[in-house]
């Protein structure tokens, strides 16, 4: 309810950065962090009080998240960290950052941990300027010589991957819901907007061509919505429904990106102007189809799911 709730504000941005914080950078630490590193961390971020953002994400690492090279070299009471990563949502305001580290020098599936690094000497970042989604803080950040006491490890040593793969079923399932959310809200706007504009003496909505791009656009949002509370019904009851996830992170990110496109369409020169709404629901969910794993990663973990 929260994430479809968020998305009908209209700014991706701010969904972004509340959902960045919400539903990928806290989630670990409730679900894999010890009872001390819950009270330092997730209390006051719970409480507002402290800012999170996860940083996987690097300059030569995205959608191969296996090639991380950011080193944690271990000291005595902890790690040494060096290394960047890119794109982190909350890159800048972030009071902590769930971090993932080659903890063994070949890295990969076996040698990724998660540090929560707090923000102080030795990290630093720089804001990047984007697309859409402009209400959220977008960063790099990088880490120089950080020391990373030994109880802010989070979860096993080495084990970093079986998080990162458990926190995109999350992460994908609340995009695909804010999908639904902003298709919904986008829709009822064209909707009325197509009533009320005329043009050739009678409403949009009165010629067939834009009363049939209505309702396949409704049927869209009837289909992602459907699909969505399938695989959200499943993972709530305790399956592991990655193929559900998947088809439904795939098909929500492409539809909203073409939904808000037939929607500025709709709205002739004002949906291009900035004082229109649609103009950044556009923009907003051109992010959909690369983040959270892009349309062609959905697509291989189908082909492997589907034994193809
Ligand atoms: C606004 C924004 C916010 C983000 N927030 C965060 C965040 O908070 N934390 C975080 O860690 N990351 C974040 N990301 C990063 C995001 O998850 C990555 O951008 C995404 O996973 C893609 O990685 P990449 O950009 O390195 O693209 P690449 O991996 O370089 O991919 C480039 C293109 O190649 C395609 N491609 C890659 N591999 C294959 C393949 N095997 N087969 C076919 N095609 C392939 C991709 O689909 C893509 O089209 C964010 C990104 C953006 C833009």
């Amino acid at each position: 309810m929260l994430a479809e709730e968020l998305a009908r504000i209209g700014s991706g941005g701010v969904a972004a950065g509340l959902g960045a914080h919400i539903s990928i950078a806290t989630p670990p630490i409730w679900k894999f962090g010890s009872e001390e590193q819950k009270q330092r961390y997730l209390v006051p971020a719970i409480r507002a009080e402290k800012i999170g953002a996860l940083g996987i994400t690097e300059p030569g690492a995205g959608s191969d998240v296996a090639s991380i090279t950011t080193r944690a070299e271990p000291v005595e009471g902890g790690w040494v960290l060096n290394g960047e990563k890119t794109y982190i949502t909350n890159g800048v305001r972030a009071h902590f950052i769930v971090t993932a580290v080659k903890t063994t020098r070949e890295g990969g599936h076996h040698g990724i941990s998660f540090l929560i690094v707090e923000r102080g000497e030795g990290v630093s970042s720089s804001a990047l300027q984007k697309l859409g989604w402009h209400a959220s803080d977008t960063a790099t950040i990088s880490f120089q010589d950080v020391f990373v006491p030994e109880e802010n490890l989070l979860g096993g040593l080495n084990e970093g991957f079986k998080l990162i793969m458990a926190n995109f079923q999350w992460e994908r399932l609340a995009m695909a819901l804010g999908a639904v959310g902003a298709m919904t809200i986008a829709w009822e706007r064209t909707a009325a907007f197509a009533r009320e504009r005329r043009a050739f003496g009678r409403a949009l909505s009165e010629h067939q061509a834009i009363r049939h791009k209505l309702a396949d656009l409704a049927t869209s949002v009837y289909t992602c919505r459907c699909v969505t509370y399938d695989a959200l019904r499943r993972f709530m009851a305790g399956e592991e429904p990655l193929r559900e996830v998947t088809m439904a992170k795939l098909l929500t990110q492409r539809a909203s990106f073409e939904l808000m496109d037939a929607c500025l369409q709709i709205h002739g020169g004002a949906g291009y102007m900035r004082e229109y709404w649609v103009e950044r629901a556009a923009r907003d969910a051109r992010l959909g189809p690369i983040g959270g794993g892009s349309d062609e990663i959905m697509r291989e973990i189908l082909g492997r799911a589907l034994a193809l």
